[in-house]
């Protein structure tokens, strides 16, 4: 048995048009949703993922900017950029691109991002009104899981759901969606204890790790729906021949590019669930597609009621 692949790409091809569509009816009733990206100093990984988001946010047609402080800037000049982004009126997201410079105070900073404004959802005003059911700003990814898990028509109420990972950004946000979903959640994380057999429970197992392809077949109950957050880059030939060994199209990829990406689950586990997220092509895509998302629900969220459509 072959798992269907969940097309992450597509599903977010779909919801960034959907937003497209929004952000016109908004502008022709006088609302231009803007998003600010911060990015402290000059981290190659940030670059290119700020790139990315302020590209897709003028694809779909949001107001962006960029505020690019040195790498010497400090707690209280970046506390006083957000405090200024807090005020201005045309702009409904912030999101301050993560890592901070070590000398930051990391915590201050996000804290002082205005809650309504929080498109990240990380604030916790915006972590209690997820688990208390209220409207608010959710996280990009684990609102990207359950976005893949309801437009492939995957049935998440009464499910037994293992989420593996319980960080803030990843595995509590999604466990909670799970469970405001009314799954039935188990939460793992590195000392759980026989982690494949409560794994093989599962007919919906997310995989938030951060270790390459450590879900194997031996985690999976046959026909279950495996999500796979992880993103982590193979450059070693060794780990590649372990993930990827007779696949000739990565193996091009590879040799081209000196590297590829694997996600937390093991590729194998493709021959035993049901269905699948790839890496890269699964959740991947949908970050972004979601944070375009939030910022539109963060302008309507804020300027009351004569936007809403719900
Ligand atoms: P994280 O903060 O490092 O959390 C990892 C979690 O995995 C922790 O809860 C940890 O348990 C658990 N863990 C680690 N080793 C384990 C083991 N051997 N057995 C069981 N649990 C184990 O990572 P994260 O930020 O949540 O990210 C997870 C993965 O998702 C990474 O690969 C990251 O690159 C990827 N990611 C992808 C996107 C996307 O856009 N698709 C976005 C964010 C993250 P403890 O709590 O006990 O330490």
């Amino acid at each position: 048995m072959s798992a269907r692949i969940l097309d992450g790409t597509k599903i977010a091809a779909e919801i960034r048009a959907e937003v497209a569509a929004r952000a016109k009816t908004l502008a022709s009733a006088g609302l231009r949703p803007g998003l600010a990206v911060v990015l402290v100093g000059h981290n190659p990984a940030s670059e290119v993922y700020v790139r990315g988001k302020v590209k897709s946010s003028q694809e779909v047609g949001l107001y962006s900017e960029q505020h690019t402080p040195a790498d010497t800037a400090t707690t209280d000049e970046l506390l006083a950029l957000i405090a200024d982004l807090n005020r201005r009126d045309e702009i409904d997201g912030i999101l301050v691109q993560l890592p901070l410079p070590p000398h930051v105070e990391s915590k201050r900073v996000l804290l002082a991002v205005d809650p309504a404004k929080d498109v990240d959802g990380f604030h916790p005003m915006n972590v209690g009104y997820l688990s208390t059911q209220r409207p608010g700003l959710v996280p990009c990814t684990p609102a990207g899981v359950m976005e893949v898990l309801k437009r492939s028509g995957i049935a998440v109420a009464g499910q037994e759901a293992v989420v593996i990972g319980r960080s803030d950004i990843v595995g509590k946000p999604v466990a909670m969606l799970l469970l405001n979903d009314n799954a039935t959640v188990t939460v793992c994380h590195s000392k759980t204890r026989d982690l494949p057999a409560v794994c093989r429970r599962a007919d919906i197992l997310v995989a938030a790790i951060g270790r390459p392809g450590m879900v194997t077949r031996d985690y999976v109950k046959p026909g279950a729906t495996v999500i796979d957050v992880g993103i982590n880059k193979v450059t070693e030939r060794a780990e590649f021949d372990r993930f990827f060994s007779g696949n000739k199209k990565r193996e091009e990829s590879f040799l081209t590019k000196g590297s590829t990406l694997v996600g937390d689950v093991h590729p194998e586990v493709a021959e035993v669930a049901g269905a699948i997220t790839p890496v890269p092509g699964g959740i991947g895509p949908l970050t972004i597609a979601m944070l375009m998302s939030n910022t539109v629900k963060a302008a309507i969220l804020r300027r009351g009621s004569d936007f809403r459509d719900d």
